[in-house]
């Protein structure tokens, strides 16, 4: 590990929730997660205009997948089915999202992947632009631990252009974090 760095993530910075909240619990109002995430999002954009700001949230999305792969299951999925039950019952049960699988194409390890009433943009105003940067992120991470190759996913639905559910379509890239096309968040 790197002993320069301070902030390196490790699943134990998650702490104690029972015992440090014993009054609040493990949950929070949506507005706080947002009120962060959005504010985070403005900084980063002035500081690093909103591509860069993007790339950090992809890249941190795939860290938290990579992560939650390795530590949110009792045992690791062997199949992919069993990834997507185990997903559904863990996402729904932490109230992230709502997911579901449309198309599986396991020899190419092509999906679409849909996640409805999630974190980062249902409920918000119509953008024009999908939003879910890292969501996309999240599931390349959990995805690229599953398979052990690099993935990329980009979402083409949101709730900001106006569906009801965000859309992800996700197959193998050449390396980890290849970056989505700089045009799709012109917005
Ligand atoms: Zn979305």
């Amino acid at each position: 590990m790197d002993s320069t760095r301070k902030y390196a993530f490790t699943w134990s910075l998650l702490g104690d929730i029972e015992a440090g909240r014993p009054n609040l619990g493990p949950n929070l109002r949506m507005e706080v997660y947002r009120l962060m995430q959005f504010c985070f999002r403005d900084v980063l954009e002035q500081h690093y205009g909103a591509a860069e700001t993007d790339r950090l949230f992809y890249e941190a999305g795939t860290l938290a997948g990579r992560e939650f792969y390795k530590n949110a299951f009792e045992s690791k999925p062997e199949t992919f089915n069993t990834l997507i039950l185990e997903l559904q019952k863990k996402l729904k049960e932490l109230g992230m999202a709502i997911l579901r699988v449309e198309e599986t194409d396991l020899e190419n390890l092509q999906f679409t992947l849909t996640m409805a009433e999630d974190l980062d943009c249902s409920g918000l105003p119509e953008l024009g632009y999908e939003v879910c940067v890292y969501d996309e992120g999240f599931l390349s991470g959990i995805l690229e631990e599953f398979t052990g190759r690099p993935f990329k996913v980009r979402e083409v639905d949101c709730w900001c252009t106006s569906e009801r559910t965000c859309r992800f379509e996700a197959r193998p890239s050449e390396s980890s974090l290849e970056t989505f096309p700089e045009t799709q968040r012109a917005g």
